[in-house]
């Protein structure tokens, strides 16, 4: 009975008797009610050549789409900072891979400047008005997921530019307007479209039922690959927010923005524009207990509202120092980390303005050596094992196809950023704000829809003006002096966390940059084991064999990864940086120091 719970229950009996009751009655119900509705999105094509460079000592950009690291790139050669390109590439991104991320969404970035490492959340906010039964039909049933995507109650208050300017506020060196004019000029004369964006409006049927419709299709077919596709709305958007930053909030641009939601029913208010705030905290950071001693690597991540942080540290700081990713032993170690951090995530892991998350609990090393032993055992943990008591968290199937992006930036000066920007599912709500030029989110709907059980609240149960759990993993990783080792992240709705696990692990294990983003994936969230099929069939066999129930299928990774180069020197540092074949992502760098 309540295996896998009960060890954390143990340690907060230990350590907090009355803190520990309220979680652990808080937690069962939020595990009963939680379920991963997000399927994340499907591979389109074949993996291409991994994009790389290396020994790059002025600076690298690695993001998912060509458009936007030559802007990240110029804006480096330019003198800005990593923030300040990121920034740029974002606001092209936005325009280039309206799919994935823009104006509408949100995301979440951490900086490392010359002090500390900052978490930025410029996630999606709900209306103040939002009630807990908000996916709830009239007779208490949740909606299905496909039926609330498509709906104004999944859209969420953005948070993209508010992000953007607070990033730029503190972190930023050249001028705001030079920020935006790259993309501006790229609205303006058009860009051509890409086999991803292509596809993806394919995919995304929904569209033809919205304004997108006027934008996305051609002669009643989705815009073919190189259509050039200008959006001069984008554009005047974008020169609004050159005069007004905040515009989108409580200028003009909210104006038509709140007519826009209106019209289609939203329920966000003038109030729930104006209120909107980016939380800027310490990151998460934590060494990696299992690198060398006498240089330890540290790893730093978002803290909630994203979900993908605290995650990401528990696997990272329960694997043994020596993770064969090439035994099934190895392979079934990894896996079983994975599910238990992923059934403590359903647990205990919301937004902490609305819910106490026991950061130091679940992260502590006692707790962690505790989950490592089971994770090291040498089968494949039954689901019933790792949630126990709760019901199984098969995830169920979605049509859509959850998009995000990644950007990953290093500069001269030794600053970085990772940023992780989303509408999540593929084009959002598919709700197009025509005047304005974009699309808007369906973030809403990562949280949980049944809110309560007997027990107690769901700690991801919608509430108003609360963010919905996320499972974006931004990283950032520094020597023992402080210095940045890498920037990793990946869009791919809540397997980004084992995407990202999968990079990382390689890379302290001494990896090359292509190879950290190619290899077979291999991770578990639910019940199942999904593995991409280059595993072979020889693992995939053995696997099986071991007691894995597998899924395997081609995943949509979209990894932007930068690692010191092996010749880099602590006076001399050099990067090197390598995109995901699985999507269209560039890396480029400028190899010589200013
Ligand atoms: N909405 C998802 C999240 O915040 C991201 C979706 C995706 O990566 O495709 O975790």
């Amino acid at each position: 009975m309540a295996a896998t719970p009960a060890y954390l229950y143990g340690f907060m009996i230990l350590l907090k008797p009355c803190f520990a009751l309220l979680l652990v009655m808080i937690g069962i119900s939020a595990a009963a009610q939680s379920t991963d509705r997000s399927e994340p999105e499907k591979a389109y094509a074949e993996k291409k050549p991994v994009s790389s460079v290396h020994y790059q000592a002025g600076g690298v950009c690695v993001s998912a789409n060509p458009y936007a690291s030559k802007t990240c790139l110029g804006i480096l050669r330019a003198g800005g900072s990593a923030a300040d390109a990121a920034i740029a590439a974002a606001f092209v991104l936005g325009l280039v891979e309206p799919q994935s991320s823009g104006l509408g969404g949100g995301g979440y970035a951490l900086y490392r400047n010359a002090n500390t490492v900052l978490s930025y959340d410029g996630r999606e906010i709900a209306p103040i008005s939002a009630k807990d039964s908000r996916f709830l039909d009239s007779s208490g049933a949740p909606l299905s997921f496909t039926q609330a995507v498509h709906s104004p109650l999944s859209i969420g208050v953005p948070g993209m530019s508010a992000l953007m300017k607070s990033l730029h506020e503190r972190e930023g060196k050249l001028d705001w307007s030079a920020l935006l004019a790259p993309a501006i000029l790229l609205a303006t004369q058009g860009f051509t479209v890409s086999e991803r964006m292509s596809q993806s409006i394919a995919s995304s049927p929904e569209l033809k039922l919205t304004e997108a419709k006027n934008v996305f299709y051609v002669d009643d077919q989705p815009l073919p690959i190189g259509f050039l596709f200008k959006n001069p709305s984008y554009a005047r958007t974008l020169s609004a927010l050159t005069q007004d930053p905040k515009s989108l909030y409580t200028g003009a641009l909210s104006q038509s923005l709140l007519a826009f939601l209106n019209q289609i029913s939203s329920d966000i208010s003038a109030a729930d524009l104006g209120s909107y705030a980016v939380k800027i905290k310490p990151a998460l950071c934590r060494k990696l207990p299992k690198t060398d001693p006498a240089d330890p690597i540290k790893l730093c991540a978002a803290p909630p509202s994203t979900s993908g942080g605290i995650a990401l540290l528990q696997i990272m700081q329960s694997l043994p120092a020596d993770l064969d990713l090439n035994s099934v032993q190895g392979l079934t170690t990894l896996t079983n980390a994975q599910a238990l951090s992923f059934a403590d995530r359903g647990l205990w892991v919301g937004d902490d303005e609305f819910f106490e998350v026991p950061v130091d609990l679940l992260l502590s090393h006692a707790y962690l050596d505790t989950r490592g032993k089971l994770s090291q055992q040498a089968f494949s943990i039954p689901q019933d094992q790792v949630l126990s008591g709760i019901e199984p968290l098969e995830s169920a199937p979605a049509k859509d196809t959850p998009n995000t992006t990644h950007i990953s930036v290093v500069d001269a000066w030794g600053e970085a950023i990772s940023m992780t920007l989303s509408v999540e599912s593929a084009f959002g709500s598919k709700y197009y704000a025509s005047d304005l030029g974009f699309i808007l989110n369906n973030e809403l709907t990562d949280f949980d829809f049944t809110p309560n059980s007997a027990i107690g609240p769901a700690a991801n149960r919608v509430e108003g003006g609360k963010r919905p759990r996320s499972s974006m993993t931004p990283i950032i990783t520094l020597d023992s002096s402080g210095k940045v080792l890498g920037v990793v992240g990946s869009p791919g709705g809540s397997r980004i966390i084992g995407f990202v696990t999968s990079a990382l692990l390689r890379l302290t294990q001494g990896s090359s940059v292509e190879h950290s983003v190619s290899a077979p994936l291999v991770l578990r969230r639910f019940v199942q084991t999904e593995v991409e099929p280059e595993l072979g069939s020889e693992m995939i066999l053995k696997l099986k064999d071991t007691g894995h129930t597998l899924k395997i299928e081609p995943m949509a990774s979209g990894l932007a990864v930068i690692w010191r180069s092996t010749k880099s020197t602590t006076t001399h540092p050099t990067f090197d940086g390598a995109a995901d074949p699985r999507r269209e992502g560039l890396a480029l760098g400028i190899p010589e120091a200013p």
